[in-house]
């Protein structure tokens, strides 16, 4: 066999080495490069070591046999140079013939192929679906405002001790059912988290009871005028955030509004998930004048048949743990859904929605992988029908609130146009 040796340099062979600690050859003392053929070694020691073997020479030291060798001298004396190799451990089995050097080059051109191929088939987003994606992003920091300063200017939250003063006196079904559209407006944006367990563990008796809505008195609706005026204003950043959906402004109004009317509820239930902590079940807006818990929601009017599902939705939402980009691509396939009652040219909103929905998969595909990312839009779908049997039941409840004319004096002219008023 052609003893033919090749230096190789190991390209791994950096890693086996502290960057820390100076790289010293151990024939010289000059400066190393690495590993060669077994042994941290110099350019030239390396030369050295693989021309003394290929050529199979044998050297006689011109003085007594136990030379040092240093940088300047190295070239002084080939016999200790070469005994001074030996004994840091080169090896000449460690010299690759050219056969070798060959199939290791080919091996490291065949992985960078490879790794090549594995690059360019990865999934990608195109620049249209980052744009989209980007526009969505900018759409929600400009209608949802983390600070939440703005909930100063409501009516101010009024909080009454319930549980203590008048457990008999729990509000009634028919009480709760006819507040509880203006709550649950408000709820969703933010105050809905506010249903705290304790809350729903109250309501539930409370709502059982067969007291009369009168019994509730004013101060079982204490918080609908402050949750009210929430969703009130929720309202306006859920239509702010549609109007920048690219292709929403291109409907029809009577689609736009239809659209907004219907799903209004929704979109604000889906972004107070942003408020809702899990801890304490809590919708978290800032102050704790602004902390909304399920009992909170209740004295708005609502009662544990919207409350419990919707504090078990946030739940269930926060444990996605959605990208940002998810939940805003979320917020607006919710949006246009063609199947909302009134719409009239379905196929152009399902033609967005379908485009939003195919966004959001090749996202989930190229930036959130396994196991954080398994089955997510499958789960995001299902979280959208979730959304409609919470949007039902609200609606319910607002309908029984909304007969009363007290209760609807506190509600916002807004709030009225978008849920409906009965009275008129
Ligand atoms: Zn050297
Ligand atoms: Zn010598």
């Amino acid at each position: 066999m052609e003893s033919m040796a090749v230096s190789t340099s190991l390209p791994n062979t950096d890693e086996d080495f502290d960057r820390n600690v100076p790289r010293i050859c151990g024939v010289c003392g000059d400066k190393a490069t690495g590993f060669h053929f077994n042994a941290m070694t110099c350019e030239g020691c390396k030369g050295f070591f693989r021309r003394s073997m290929k050529r199979k020479a044998v050297f006689t030291c011109p003085f007594n046999g136990n030379c040092t060798i240093t940088k300047d001298n190295r070239r002084h004396c080939q016999a200790c140079r070469l005994k001074r190799c030996t004994s840091i451990g080169m090896m000449k089995e460690f010299i690759l013939t050219d056969e070798e050097v060959q199939r290791k080059k080919d091996m490291i051109m065949k992985r960078k192929e490879e790794e090549a191929v594995r690059e360019s088939m990865k999934p990608k987003l195109t620049e249209e679906q980052q744009h989209i994606i980007d526009v969505l992003l900018e759409a929600h920091h400009k209608t949802y405002d983390s600070s939440y300063s703005d909930f100063n200017s409501f009516r101010p939250p009024v909080r009454q001790d319930c549980q203590g003063t008048n457990p008999s006196k729990a509000p009634s079904v028919d009480s709760l059912s006819s507040s509880s559209f203006a709550s649950h407006l408000t709820h969703s944006d933010l105050p809905d988290s506010n249903v705290g367990f304790v809350n729903l563990l109250t309501v539930p008796d409370q709502a059982s009871s067969e007291s009369s809505p009168e019994s509730l008195g004013n101060s079982s609706f204490s918080m609908l005028p402050h949750l009210a005026d929430l969703v009130s204003y929720s309202i306006q950043k859920v239509i702010g955030f549609a109007k920048m959906i690219p292709g929403f402004r291109e409907l029809s109004t009577e689609d736009q509004i239809a659209l907004l009317k219907s799903s209004a509820i929704e979109i604000i239930m889906l972004r107070s998930n942003e408020s809702f902590n899990q801890d304490d079940m809590s919708w978290t807006c800032g102050s704790d004048d602004f902390k909304y818990s399920v009992n909170d929601v209740s004295q708005a009017g609502h009662n544990m048949e919207l409350l419990e599902p919707l504090v078990k939705f946030q739940i269930g939402l926060k444990k996605l743990n959605l990208h940002e980009e998810e939940h805003v691509l979320l917020m607006a396939i919710c949006l246009l859904s063609p199947d909302r009652p009134g719409v009239q040219d379905t196929a152009q909103v399902e033609g967005l929605q379908d485009h939003l929905s195919n966004i959001l998969q090749a996202y989930i595909r190229c930036k959130h992988p396994p196991p954080g990312g398994r089955l997510l839009y499958a789960k995001m779908i299902q979280k959208l029908a979730d959304l409609r049997s919470l949007s039902e039941e609200h609606s319910k409840q607002y309908r029984s609130l909304s007969i009363q004319p007290e209760h609807t004096m506190k509600l916002t002219p807004l709030v009225m146009e978008v849920f409906g008023n009965e009275i008129s």
